[in-house]
């Protein structure tokens, strides 16, 4: 069988430890076979960013810029810990930020469902999809301690030096705190883009929640925003694609959201994304069955997956050790990277490849054969635990059935 043609290389972004070792593998057993893999490849491991003082990384986002796909592999993000593990000369920033901050993207998060693993919310047969904004609010604020008897107030000067006030408390009974919050229309207009891009992308209808009644100024700004570029730049798309963008309050979002089948993106404030990512991430079961995408307002994309490098598992494996470490969302990293190098290539047999490789890993484990993760909260009756490498095995040869 001839292998499959890639017109355009897309960006190859290596990672740490278990994952850097799936990653290889992924490589080997589900793609180099099939896929005449073009890539250009970045090594973001924690060793060659100390080697490049971090080079690698900036390099790495430039190329996704020219390029438009990318697939990240997980990185250490250096802490204490790791100052003498890998000799650093810096605690390196995280990639993730470091990349997220060059293509101004909005995360999107996704779990994948299979039949056995049942999300805690029986209703939600669909993957919902959580947008957070990743800029401002109480991630960037100011806060002061006031003692009683002060008096805080809310002071803008403009380029004339004229200001403007606003009594936020007079603490004239107790003492207290006082925190200031910003945003950015920029920011909140390019958030706005890269959900609703992303919405027409999956073909879902887009979900957006703020607390505006109380917040007349502020959050209210957030729900203008997100109308006006609806209503000038999507309205007739969302319409001709017969999906929808829905504004509600946060307490009725968060309503309707448990009540739903799933099946939809909710953007979400920052803090509202950080929070309710969690608990939707763990309610649909695993986060090992979970991918992320990063996607930037002019549509560029970087595909991950959400967990990290899985070092417990590394120093296993290390040790010469079986482990049993979940490669499915890395495997979706990569489907989402190659079908969207299909979409923009024109080139449909990579997009097809890309269907095929998530329904035979999905086909695997519906089987009945999984990794210990999925293992220990599958229903399924007739089910097998295997290895890291066994697992890739077993879903090659499903994947070489649908060939
Ligand atoms: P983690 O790597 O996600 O792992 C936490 C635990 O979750 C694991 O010990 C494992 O539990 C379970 N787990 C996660 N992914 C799994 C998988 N694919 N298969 C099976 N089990 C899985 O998070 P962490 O231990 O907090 O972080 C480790 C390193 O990853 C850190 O250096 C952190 O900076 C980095 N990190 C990177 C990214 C990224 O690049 N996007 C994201 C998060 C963290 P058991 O040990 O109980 O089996
Ligand atoms: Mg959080």
């Amino acid at each position: 069988m001839a292998k499959i043609i890639m017109k355009t290389p897309l960006v190859e972004m290596d990672g740490d430890e278990m994952t850097r070792i799936l990653w290889q593998w992924i490589k080997d057993i589900l793609l180099v076979p099939y896929v005449e893999l073009n890539t250009e490849y970045y090594d973001l491991g924690l060793k060659h960013r100390e080697e490049t003082k971090d080079q690698v990384t900036l390099d790495s986002a430039e190329a996704t810029k020219k390029y438009g796909v990318a697939v990240k592999c997980a990185t250490i993000t250096p802490n204490a810990a790791r100052m003498p593990e890998y000799n650093l000369t810096q605690m390196w920033k995280s990639p993730n930020g470091t990349i997220r901050a060059a293509l101004d993207g909005t995360v999107f998060r996704t779990p994948i469902i299979v039949k056995g693993i049942e999300p805690y919310i029986p209703t939600w047969t669909k993957p919902i999809t959580i947008a957070r904004h990743a800029y401002g609010d109480v991630y960037k604020n100011a806060e002061i301690r006031v003692e009683k008897g002060c008096k805080a107030e809310l002071v803008v000067t403009d380029a004339q030096g004229n200001e403007t006030r606003e009594l936020i408390h007079d603490f004239a009974k107790s003492d207290g705190i006082i925190q200031g919050l910003h945003n950015l229309d920029n920011s909140i207009a390019g958030f706005a883009r890269a959900c609703l891009n992303y919405g027409l992308d999956l073909k879902q209808d887009v979900w957006f929640a703020t607390k505006d009644t109380i917040s007349k100024k502020y959050d209210h700004r957030f729900k203008d925003i997100f109308q006006e570029i609806y209503d000038n730049e999507y309205k007739e798309k969302y319409e001709a694609a017969g999906i929808e963008y829905f504004y509600t309050l946060i307490d009725d979002a968060v309503a309707r959201v448990i009540r739903s089948e799933g099946g939809y993106i909710w953007a979400c404030k920052n803090y509202d994304g950080d929070v309710m990512s969690d608990m939707v991430s763990t309610a649909y079961g695993s986060l090992a069955m979970m991918t992320s995408v990063l996607v930037s307002p002019d549509g560029i994309y970087e595909y991950e997956a959400a967990h990290g490098t899985v070092q417990r598992h590394y120093y296993k494996y290390l040790k010469g050790e079986e482990t049993s470490t979940n490669s499915v969302a890395t495997i979706f990293a990569w489907s989402g990277a190659l079908r969207k190098r299909g979409e923009l290539d024109g080139t449909p047999e990579l997009c097809e490849f890309a269907d095929k490789l998530e329904k035979a890993t999905i086909q695997t484990i519906e089987n009945g054969v999984m990794t210990g993760d999925l293992y220990l909260i599958s229903k399924l009756e007739n089910k097998k635990k295997v290895d890291s490498k066994t697992f890739l095995e077993e879903i090659k040869v499903n994947l070489d059935k649908m060939m």
